[in-house]
């Protein structure tokens, strides 16, 4: 009986082109995840059923910002659209090649907040590490696009410095894991590196920032599971989803065992033009994530950052979208709209 109705009702999509999105076997682990992610946008754009010319126009305005996309990330998008909200998230347009005044290389002041190499220090009590340069997709819109990643330590023996610093410094009572993605690092380096931080007596918390639970579920496994829910460190882990269509059972499956280990979810989004600028798109992932256990956190005004003007919804828009946020859903999955402005002791609010 199970099993009729299970393949009676095996969607067909009349768009699909099987063999164009035949990603091929499973890969046995997540950085065999990161070996197959598409880096070629005409590729991208290939398996995607689009055109020659947006493939062309994607070759030539990526600049030395490289295309990448996980082959989880894009068996979620839409076949034949060049409007589909995540692929726009990740395809270079020619757009990112025009330079617009007030778009700028650090827009967020991270060189003037930087302690020393790899930690940064804007907001009392909290500290940034940089861990690593690398990511699991690069998002078009990044403010760090530009970030000089070769200065920062990248190995438990380079992050001693930082981990000094942090440990002279008694009023730091948490540390962010950053990047790039922290979660890029073996878990064996994160483990010793996790380990050093717990050691230093006045931390209290540990944050992680990744979008890597979502755009290679596969990464949220029993090693990283082992050092997550041993540490006695409190862990924050804020992940990075700007649409619902992100989501897909794999991803969701990942945030459950994320929770199951006892960390606490929290997301962040960036508001961005043509990707989540209408409220409903908005109410759709504040309302899965909430059914999900992650609590919407933040979203971001766009940091002003060179090649991504294209992505920005202006202030106002947005605070009417907001508006339509505070109406339609829950008061606890209403995320906060903030702004990064360079010199600032807090992200400021942007409502
Ligand atoms: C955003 C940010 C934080 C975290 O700020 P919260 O408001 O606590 O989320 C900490 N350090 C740096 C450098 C940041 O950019
Ligand atoms: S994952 Fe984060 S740091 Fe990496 S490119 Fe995307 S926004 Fe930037």
């Amino acid at each position: 009986m199970a099993n009729i109705v299970t393949s009676s009702v095996e969607p067909v999509e009349a768009t699909l082109a099987p063999e164009t999105l035949d990603f091929g076997p499973p890969p046995a682990n997540w950085r065999e995840s990161m070996k197959r992610a598409i880096r070629d946008p005409e590729a991208l754009c290939q398996r995607l059923g689009l055109g020659s010319e947006i493939a062309a126009a994607a070759k030539a305005s990526q600049g030395a910002f490289p295309t990448f996309a996980p082959l989880e990330f894009v068996s979620r998008m839409k076949f034949g659209d060049p409007r589909d909200p995540l692929l726009l998230q990740v395809l270079p347009q020619l757009a990112e090649t025009e330079s617009v005044p007030g778009f700028l290389l650090d827009p967020v002041g991270d060189m003037p907040a930087a302690l020393e190499a790899g930690v940064l220090q804007k907001y009392q009590g909290r500290a940034l590490l940089v861990t690593t340069g690398a990511c699991a997709v690069h998002c078009r819109y990044c403010f760090r696009r530009h970030f000089p990643y070769d200065s920062v330590p990248h190995s438990p023996v380079q992050w001693k410095s930082a981990i000094d610093r942090l440990t002279a410094d008694s009023s730091i009572e948490e540390v962010l894991l950053s990047g790039g993605d922290p979660l890029t690092i073996v878990d064996y380096q994160l483990k010793q590196l996790v380990d050093q931080l717990a050691a230093i007596p006045h931390l209290r918390r540990l944050r992680i920032h990744s979008r890597l639970p979502i755009m290679i579920p596969g990464r949220v496994d029993d090693s990283l599971l082992e050092w997550i829910s041993s540490t006695r460190l409190a862990v924050w882990f804020v992940l990075h989803i700007n649409h619902a269509n992100e989501l897909d059972a794999a991803a969701l499956a990942a945030i459950s065992r994320l929770r199951q280990s006892g960390v606490n979810l929290l997301n962040q989004a960036v508001l961005l033009r043509g990707i989540n600028d209408q409220a409903d798109d908005l109410v759709q992932l504040c309302g899965l994530l909430v059914d999900h256990g992650v609590l919407p956190y933040y979203l971001h005004q766009l940091d002003k950052v060179a090649g991504a003007a294209h992505f920005e919804v202006p202030l106002q828009r947005g605070r009417e979208i907001m508006q339509q946020l505070r109406e339609r859903l829950p008061g606890y999955a209403v995320p906060k709209y903030v702004q990064e402005i360079a010199g600032q002791p807090n992200k400021t609010p942007c409502e």
